[in-house]
């Protein structure tokens, strides 16, 4: 595709059920002045709702009947989890399991026409060559359709030709594990999960259980909380940035903080009196301070955005031919965490090198219902031709300068926090540049979005100075 080029697709698909996929699907479908023949989305679970779409809220009958070959994806909110944003496409305030039951709502519509595809997991996208170098060639989908699978052969592998693809597929497949002496034996063996992993439905296996929890977010206090409850056993959090005062937040006097773990031994296995072999962990703490007979250690250490399956033309300056296909994610670090992230996209929202692809909902937003609907619209437009050059550029070097910005940002905040490196990610805003960014996008929504860019200024100002009143009202006024 020539670098001038700004697609106009005209059949889109979206990934993702979650709710910055079905808010795409939606503005795609209705802020387009119908310039799109063809807009749909698949979602690997049997539900929509991403996060909010919980595991326990399953009735009976669709436990028994799910299939076992086909994989869980456990969402990682628990029955406690509430909505701390002003949330919900309408503004409204809701408990996790009201966010749950609106989303699914939202989509129903959208179910029930035929435009949302359940039980279907995209394993691939490929970006297409084609010979008239002049014109983008779309996207090769690989789906895996889940529904009704028994038997391993019986599982339909189907591809698709899109002209264009947004990936809303969230972050929550790919954990982040921190580099820690004795870790991956420990998850080897069964010793150590991901907070994913845990359910407050099965609790009671944890009974008498002696655990660790690693991190000290939200996630990490609620599945404490949890555990304190059912095991007889100490609960303790780890984290870095442990100090005393954290003392005063226990919930449970079961819950006990310590610092940052150094070191996982495994210890000899024990037979218990039941005549079963039991493995547990000794656990070493940078305070010198050790903890023995160990039952599990669960991480609450965060995720990031790794959407393998998206497979590009490799860029001509790494490789001898731009017509050899590599993942997006080669060409961003892992292993730096503030350089975690989609990379090249213009906007944050569209691949630079070629702008028929794009993501929604990989950035950590502080109201991510909203940015997600402001996101999309500024898609929907720009897709639609509705968006002037100044907005979406129609040269590459223009389109990369997100994306450069970005990482200069991210690069001195590293040196400036040094020591805390790990606090600094790309992915994360802040409440000033999340409030400064979405009004960007609305600036250049030309009259779309219901609100002036100086109206969603000043109500993010007041969101993020914490009242709540004002966060409904505002979302109210941008969440149409
Ligand atoms: C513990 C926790 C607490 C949170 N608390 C809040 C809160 O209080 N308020 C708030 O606003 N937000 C909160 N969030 C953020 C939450 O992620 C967002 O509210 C929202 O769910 C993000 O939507 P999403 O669509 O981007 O991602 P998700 O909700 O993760 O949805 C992504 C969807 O994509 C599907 N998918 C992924 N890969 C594929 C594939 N290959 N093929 C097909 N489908 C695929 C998944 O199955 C999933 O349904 C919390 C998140 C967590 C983990």
């Amino acid at each position: 595709m020539s670098s001038s080029q700004r697609p106009l697709p005209k059949s889109i698909l979206v990934i993702g059920g979650g709710p910055a996929g079905l808010v795409t699907l939606r503005n795609l479908l209705e802020r387009s002045n119908g310039a799109f023949e063809k807009v749909e989305l698949v979602e690997r679970r049997d539900r929509i709702g991403g996060v909010w779409c919980r595991d326990e809220d399953q009735d009976e009958e669709t436990i028994a009947t799910n299939t076992t070959l086909k994989p869980q994806w456990p969402t990682p909110s628990s029955p406690e989890l509430t909505n701390i944003s002003s949330v919900g496409f309408n503004g409204e305030r809701l408990s996790g399991a009201e966010t749950g039951e609106y989303m699914r709502k939202f989509g129903e519509e959208y179910v029930a026409k035929g435009v949302v595809r359940l039980n279907v997991e995209v394993v691939s996208i490929e970006e297409l060559v084609t010979t008239d170098e002049s014109k983008a060639g779309g996207w090769k989908v690989k789906l895996r359709d889940w529904s009704d699978v028994d038997e391993m052969d019986e599982i339909k592998m189907t591809e698709e030709i899109w002209d264009a693809v947004v990936v809303c597929a969230g972050f929550y497949d790919r954990p982040h594990w921190p580099k820690t002496e004795g870790l991956n034996e420990a998850k080897r063996r069964g010793l150590a999960l991901d907070g994913r992993w845990w359910s407050p439905a099965e609790a009671d296996a944890y009974k008498g259980k002696k655990a660790v929890i690693i991190g000290n977010r939200h996630s990490s206090s609620l599945i404490a909380t949890e555990l304190g409850k059912v095991t007889d056993q100490p609960v303790y959090i780890s984290s870095s940035s442990y100090s005393s005062s954290n003392n005063a937040q226990d919930r449970s006097s079961k819950v006990h903080y310590v610092g940052r773990v150094l070191k996982y031994i495994l210890q000899p296995p024990h037979e218990t009196d039941q005549g079963s072999i039991l493995e547990r962990l000794t656990v070493i703490f940078d305070s010198g301070e050790e903890i023995k007979d160990v039952d599990l250690v669960i991480h609450a250490t965060g995720y990031y955005p790794h959407p393998d399956f998206v497979h590009v033309r490799a860029l001509p300056q790494s490789t001898p031919s731009s017509s050899h296909l590599v993942p997006l994610t080669s060409y961003s670090s892992p292993l730096r965490p503030h350089h975690r992230r989609i990379p090249f996209l213009q906007a944050h929202i569209l691949y630079a090198y070629n702008p028929s692809l794009a993501f929604i909902g990989h950035i950590l937003a502080l109201e991510p219902f909203a940015f997600a609907n402001v996101a999309s619209t500024w898609l929907s437009l720009a897709w639609s031709g509705q968006l002037g050059t100044d907005a979406y550029p129609d040269d590459v070097q223009s389109r990369l300068k997100t994306d450069e910005d970005r990482m200069k940002e991210v690069e001195r905040l590293a040196v400036e926090l040094a020591g805390e490196g790990e606090l600094v990610t790309y992915t994360f805003f802040g409440p000033s540049s999340e409030a400064a960014y979405l009004s960007s996008l609305v600036s250049s929504s030309g009259g779309v979005l219901p609100v002036s860019r100086e109206e969603l200024e000043e109500k993010m100002r007041v969101v993020f100075n914490g009242s709540s009143p004002e966060a409904v009202h505002w979302a109210r006024a941008v969440c149409v």
